[in-house]
């Protein structure tokens, strides 16, 4: 019913099936609400879009509607550092899944500084460091590398989103702190926090998101370009990072019910990969109790059941 005689999948039957699926759902999650502006996100929204290697995209509801990527900006931040640095990144942040919540202190502490993974806030603090040290805006080269990566030059930082969580931005400012002074944040705190938070706020819709990690995808390379953003096994590096450590304190789940390495973020966007197949995003405000989108996970793990398709 979801395949043709080949076995191929039928993206577009599928797609359908889970907007209609989902939509017990939109009701259920939290909205982030500590980030004062995104609060104010209407919360039954849901949109998905699938990005496949061979050019062809497929997409439901409200994958049109831009909506703020948050933690997601991490997977390209991330990503453009070990473009840049290669594997010297990993003697500052490890790999690991840390096990706390994203925004943690206390491992911090008795790990000296050296952030457990480069998802957690603390890890990404210190990826905007590294990137600080080389561009004289780090938010501004995360901007450009998603709009190249994503072939939108209308991705924009969100000025209320930004100035809303540098206001409130105790936690990442403490974690900033403690970084800096175990040596492992070689420029200012201020300015590596609000770089962080103004990167956070980048908005982005699901076509768009879809075709910016496709390169996650390919192997490292831009499909629709065949530019090498990556190498291969930098690529296979960072989706293993993104299985471990991408989903927050649910990783496990993740892996156990979609299968598929991810990035997941506040706004109540993820941003799944199937190697050598296609570049998955979906988005529904509501997040679970792990900060998840709700409707999203479940839609990601209805999308591996149907196509058949995962990692495993
Ligand atoms: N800007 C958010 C923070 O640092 C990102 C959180 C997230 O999406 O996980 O708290």
């Amino acid at each position: 019913m979801f395949a043709n005689e080949s076995g191929t999948p039928d993206y577009a039957s599928i797609l359908h099936c889970i907007e209609e699926e989902v939509q017990p759902m939109l009701s259920q999650g939290k909205v982030a609400s500590y980030i004062p502006q995104l609060a104010k996100v209407e919360r039954e929204q849901f949109g998905m879009a699938v990005y496949l290697l061979d050019g062809r995209s497929f997409s439901c509801g409200a994958a049109h509607t831009r909506f703020s990527a948050q933690s997601v900006t991490k997977l390209f931040a991330l990503a453009l550092a070990y473009r840049r640095e290669g594997h010297e990144i990993w003697q500052r942040v490890g790999k690991e899944p840390s096990g706390n919540p994203f925004n943690s202190l206390v491992q911090l502490e008795y790990e000296r500084g050296k952030p457990r993974n480069p998802f957690i806030n603390a890890g990404a603090l210190v990826i905007t460091d590294i990137l600080a040290s080389r561009f004289v805006e780090s938010e501004i080269a995360v901007l450009q590398f998603m709009r190249q990566l994503a072939d939108s030059n209308s991705l924009d930082f969100d000025r209320a989103v930004a100035e809303s969580e540098i206001e409130t931005a105790h936690r990442n400012f403490a974690i900033a702190h403690m970084i800096k002074d175990f040596g492992n944040l070689h420029n200012p705190v201020k300015r590596v926090v609000s770089s962080y938070c103004r990167q956070c706020s980048i908005t982005v819709n699901c076509l768009e998101l879809a075709r910016a990690g496709s390169f996650l995808a390919g192997h490292g390379k831009i499909p629709w370009s065949e530019q090498v953003v990556l190498d291969q096994s930098s690529a296979k590096r960072i989706n293993a990072v993104m299985l471990t450590c991408g989903t927050y304190d649910a990783a496990g789940e993740f892996a156990y019910r979609v299968g598929l390495p991810a990035k997941s973020g506040v706004g109540g966007g993820i941003v799944a990969v199937l190697p050598g197949v296609a570049c998955v995003a979906v988005w529904s405000p509501g997040l679970d109790p792990t900060g998840n989108s709700l409707a999203g996970m479940y839609a990601l793990e209805r999308f591996t059941t149907l196509t058949k398709l995962s990692i495993f």
